[in-house]
């Protein structure tokens, strides 16, 4: 049976790790062709090999996303190699120095809101310029967090930036639907990746206590956000655009 993605040439940043690499080797098994890129060039590598063993085309594009001339290359690299893009999943991030709002350094700031939010931006700029060239619609999805809908403490920084995300999401779904360019985002809670284990580093009880919130009273999979992706990036869901969309064991409903 034809995947969901059959034939459709995607783009994702990020890839090299965590929810990023997960995706992408989901985007492998539904049959897209894929661009991946990643700031760390073993690690990057490394998925591109993964992908390759899964039998599926793709290239490894080393790029920094808060570049513009990186953001641009991305695309111009899809364009490249197969001649369109039609997806993209938006998904680099950084968690940034933890500490409240007032103890938040100026350069701690810029880094997180360069990369998490700068960092989508520019690389939809390139995304949609070329979608727009090509004709014929495409479906981005931008990688925000619960974070991005709720307070979180400790990470105004982070949380800045998603909530700016969801916003983007939102107001380019608003732009672009009339040319059939569909945008979305996942809302991830808390999931297993190198990020997460950072962050639960020499924080005893902090896992305990996403558990405890959760509907769900588990953490989250990469590979549960790359199916949501998967779906979002396809046909299946044609009718959706300008959700950022919660995938985090229902802990935002409660
Ligand atoms: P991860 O395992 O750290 O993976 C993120 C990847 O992005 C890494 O390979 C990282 O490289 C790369 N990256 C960082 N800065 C970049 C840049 N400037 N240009 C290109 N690539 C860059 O983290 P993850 O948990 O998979 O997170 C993926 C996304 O999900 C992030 O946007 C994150 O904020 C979001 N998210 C995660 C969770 C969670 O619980 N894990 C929850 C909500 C939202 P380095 O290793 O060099 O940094």
């Amino acid at each position: 049976m034809a995947g969901i993605l059959e034939g459709k040439v995607a783009l994702i940043t990020g890839a090299g790790s965590g929810i990023g690499r997960a995706t992408s080797r989901i985007f492998a098994r539904e049959g897209a062709k894929l661009v991946i890129a990643d700031l760390v060039e073993a690690a990057g590598e490394q998925t591109l090999k993964l992908l390759q063993d899964l039998g599926a085309e793709a290239i490894f594009v080393k790029a920094d996303v808060a570049q513009a001339a990186d953001a641009d290359r991305i695309v111009a690299r899809a364009v490249a190699a197969y001649g369109r893009l039609d997806c993209a999943f938006n998904n680099a991030g950084i968690e940034g120095a933890a500490g409240v709002t007032h103890k938040c350094t100026e350069e701690n700031w810029a880094r997180v809101i360069a990369i998490n939010l700068t960092g989508v931006w520019l690389c939809m700029k390139a995304e949609i310029t070329q979608m727009l060239a090509q004709g014929g619609g495409g479906a981005i999805v931008n990688t925000s967090s619960d974070a991005g809908l709720l307070g979180v403490k400790g990470m105004p920084a982070y949380v800045a930036s998603k909530h700016g995300v969801a916003g983007l999401t939102k107001a380019a779904a608003i732009e672009y639907g009339r040319s059939g360019i569909r945008v979305n985002a996942v809302c991830p809670g808390p999931i297993r990746t190198p990020m997460m284990g950072r962050l639960l580093q020499d924080r005893p009880g902090v896992e305990e206590s996403f558990v405890r919130a959760e509907p769900l009273k588990r953490m989250g999979e990469p590979e549960e956000i790359g199916e949501a992706v998967a779906w979002l990036c396809s046909d299946r869901s044609s009718y959706v655009t300008g959700l950022p969309m919660p995938v985090d064991g229902g802990l935002i409903a409660t």
